[in-house]
This record gives C-alpha cells, structure tokens and sequence, in this order.
C-alpha cells in the first residue's frame, strides 16, 4: 500500500496532490453524510490489488475467458459470506453499485409498461424506485406511494395503491428514513397481489448483518443492497434471493443472475469482489455488532442533543443511523444555507427533503445527517452532544437568510449568502473547534496512507 502511493507521488504527482487534498479533507472534517463510511485498510488494500488486471465475464466456473481458476475462489468467497451474513439461499455480488443492482431486478422481474411501486422521492424513496427522471420511472407504469404528515409510512395508501393497480413489483427501502421499515407488512400487501417484494437496504444493511435492524429476509423475495455505506465495504453493488423468492419462482436465482450478467453488465470487477468479501468478513465478527449498535446510540444521542436545542427532527428521533432535520420552523427551502454554513464548518451533511415538503428537492427544508463514518472513528455519546450543539449554533446564524421567492433570484441570493457566511466569526470558531476533534479520531491510526 505504501509503495502504491509512493508511485503515484513519483509518477503522476498531480493526482497524488489531489489525493493528498481529499484525505486532508476527510482526516479533518465531520463526514456525517448518512451514506458514506470509512473502509478499513484491509478493504483498501483488497481494492488496490492486482485482481484488477484480470477479465472474468460470467460467473464462478462458468467463464468466458481463460485463468480464472483464482478468481473464481474469490468471488465464491464473496457469495458464501454474503448468504452467511445475511442468511439467504443466493446471492449476486457483481453489481458495478446499487443502481444497477436495482435495475437487474426490473429486468428479472417485469416487462416494459409494468406496473411497480416504490417510494416517492421527495418523501425518502431512491430515484430507482420509479421517479419519473430515472428510466425506472420511464420504462415502467410507476406508482409511488408516501408518507405521512408525521414522517412515517402511509400503510393504507400502499394497501389501496397495491389492490387498485396491481402492481409486478414493489420496492421497500429509502435513502431517507428514519425508522425501521414495516417490512413484514408490505410483505402481507405485496403477496395479497401476486407482487414480487424487493428490499432496498442499501443504507441499514450493515445494520441488518448485525441484527440491529429487523431483518427483510423472512417477509421479501429479492433484496438488494449497496456495500459501500453501512456494510463498509468497497463501492459495490449485491442481490440476494431468499428461500420466499425461490418459493414463488424456482428460476428467480437465475433470471437476477442473468439480468446481471449478460443482461446489463460485461466483466465485474474482481478487485471490488475481492473487497466485498474481506468488508463482509468483518461485518462477520461481534465487534461489528458493536460497532452497530454505536451507530443506532449515537444517532439517538445526535438528535436528543438537536431536540434539546430546539432544532426539530422529522419523527421526533431515530431508529437508525440517521436523522432528518425539518428547518420549516425557520421558513422553507433552508437546506441549502443550512448544509452551505456546516460545510465552511468542517461537518458534511446533505439537504433532503422533509415529508409534505412546502419547497422543493432542489431547494429542501431538511438536513440529513447519519452517524456511521463518526462510530467508525471510535466516536460516542459524549462528542455527539457536542456535535449537536454546534450544528445547532450553526443552524442558528444562518436562520435569517431566506430563499428568494423568484427563481431568477435565487442564484444571486445565494452566492451572496456565501460571502456573508465566509466572514462569520462563530462559524469559523466552530470549525476550530471541528478540527481539533478530528485530530483525537484518526481516519487510519498509525498507517498514513499517504506516506
Ligand atoms: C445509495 C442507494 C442506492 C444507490 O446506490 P449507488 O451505489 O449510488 O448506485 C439505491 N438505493 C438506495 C435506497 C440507496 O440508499
């Protein structure tokens, strides 16, 4: 690993500075993005290996290139571990991300025109799940269905939407959610029509392996899921049948093996696979149970420390990683000035979305904010209550500047907000502030990547 960057630094020195320039970044900033993490050095290590130089279309002793007989150990590896994590008969770990995963299963289960569900954007769901700019939303009938006022899933809608337009497919799963999911009740909906149940636990899969989260397997036919956020894994993509899938299709293993491979994707890249399976290793072991239950304990001490400040939260808590801000008693559309000011403060968060958002998802009235990239850096309770309140602080210096009403303006507005915010003296206290805790919580204790 060291020799690796050693050669980049000699032979393209450009790169190597601005590699040099993201890690700075990341060693001395709040990552509170609910959907990244921090890989440990042996997923880095997996992914910097020479498995990238070789070709392996198809799958384990069904290739169509020659010298896979290595490669072939080290994607069954992958497979075994992912069927042991998660406890189901199959599983697919090619996906180049969860997008295409998330396509894969349209094209093993429905024809253009069907009729699929999912939950709308604005209200959590993924743009794969049907919204009407992602082709999903395009090639398919999409009928998306929301929640409620209080941020939880409207169960009625999705019962009536259900028996009304019988849908091929239903999706359960978000991006932005903050609660478990009702997964053994959208089981019970999609059944009653014939529907195939897909759960996207992109976000809560690592939560799931340790058994923090409620587990889709019993209640869903396929499952699909990122590797790269809460599994901590390399960026990445896998599909899982479980024995419920099989049930309802014997052939339903091979329709998402095909609709990988050779439907959507050529060669999959041996080096991610090869890291999948080291991250899905330590998923394996009790500390990432640990590990999880951290995340869960400081999200709830995050939002308890936000709350005490007066800064409302959507559902009043978490059940997860993560948190959803509603500024709306601010005024709307404040997720922009809100995420602009944490960012001069060295915390990275996203606007979203709130339910019954009054703005738009360009211009939100929420913040999310998620704790695992934090838990990973061996933080606790004690520096959520902290980080809370600077978040708090910030929220508070910039609840003045209001979103212009014309959309010519808006533009302007904001880059003079910028300006304004630069010269903030408290802003820059906080980012002080940041900084020195950063350096308590090395990224990479004792092995600097970049040496
Ligand atoms: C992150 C995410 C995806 C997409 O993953 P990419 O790797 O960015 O393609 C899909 N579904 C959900 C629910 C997600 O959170």
């Amino acid at each position: 690993m060291h020799d690796m960057m050693a050669s980049i630094k000699k032979t393209d020195p450009e790169m190597y500075k601005l590699i040099k320039k993201e890690f700075g970044r990341q060693q001395l900033g709040l990552e509170m993005i609910p959907s990244e993490n921090n890989v440990s050095k042996a997923v880095l290590q997996a992914m910097g290996s020479i498995l990238t130089n070789k070709y392996s279309e198809g799958y384990p002793r069904k290739r169509y290139y020659g010298g896979n007989q290595f490669i072939d150990e080290v994607e069954t590896l992958a497979i075994e571990r992912a069927k042991k994590a998660f406890k189901v008969p199959h599983a697919n770990v090619q996906p180049y991300s969860g997008s295409p995963a998330n396509f894969a299963v349209y094209i093993a289960t429905c024809k253009p025109g069907d009729v699929i569900m999912g939950q709308n954007l604005t209200d959590g769901g993924h743009l794969t799940h049907g919204w009407k700019a992602s082709v999903t939303g395009q090639l398919f009938k999409s009928v998306p269905y929301h929640v409620k006022e209080d941020g939880y899933l409207d169960l009625d809608e999705i019962k009536q939407l259900a028996e009304k337009h019988k849908p091929k497919l239903i999706w359960v799963g978000a991006t932005a959610y903050v609660r478990e999911f009702p997964f053994e009740e959208l089981g019970k909906i999609a059944d009653n029509v014939g529907a195939y149940l897909a759960a996207d636990i992109a976000h809560i899969a690592g939560l799931v392996i340790a058994g923090v989260h409620k587990s889709p397997v019993p209640y869903a036919h396929i499952i699909t899921t990122t590797t790269h956020k809460t599994i901590r894994g390399p960026r990445g993509g896998m599909i899982m049948v479980t024995q419920k899938g099989l049930d309802k299709d014997p052939e339903l293993a091979q329709k998402i093996d095909r609709a990988i491979f050779p439907g959507l994707q050529g060669g999959p890249h041996d080096h991610t696979t090869a890291a999948i399976a080291v991250a899905l290793q330590e998923d394996l072991q009790p500390e990432f149970k640990d590990y999880c239950r951290q995340i869960v304990k400081n999200s709830k001490a995050l939002a308890k420390s936000l709350m005490d400040d007066g800064i409302k939260i959507v559902t009043d808590g978490t059940n997860n990683h993560m948190i959803l801000i509603d500024l709306t008693s601010f005024g709307k559309g404040k997720g922009v000035f809100v995420q602009e000011a944490l960012d001069l403060a060295g915390i990275t968060v996203n606007k979203n979305t709130i339910p019954a958002e009054p703005s738009s998802p360009f211009y939100p009235s929420g913040v999310r904010l998620g704790t695992p990239s934090l838990t990973t850096r061996g933080m606790k309770e004690k520096e959520m209550k902290i980080i809370g309140k600077w978040i708090a602080d910030v929220i508070k210096e910039v609840k003045d500047f209001n979103l212009p009403e014309d959309k010519e303006e808006r533009k302007a507005y904001i880059k003079g907000f910028k300006k304004a915010i630069n010269k903030n003296e408290n802003i820059g206290k906080i980012k002080k502030e940041v900084i020195e805790l950063c350096k308590k919580f090395p990224l990479y204790p004792g092995f600097d990547i970049l040496k």
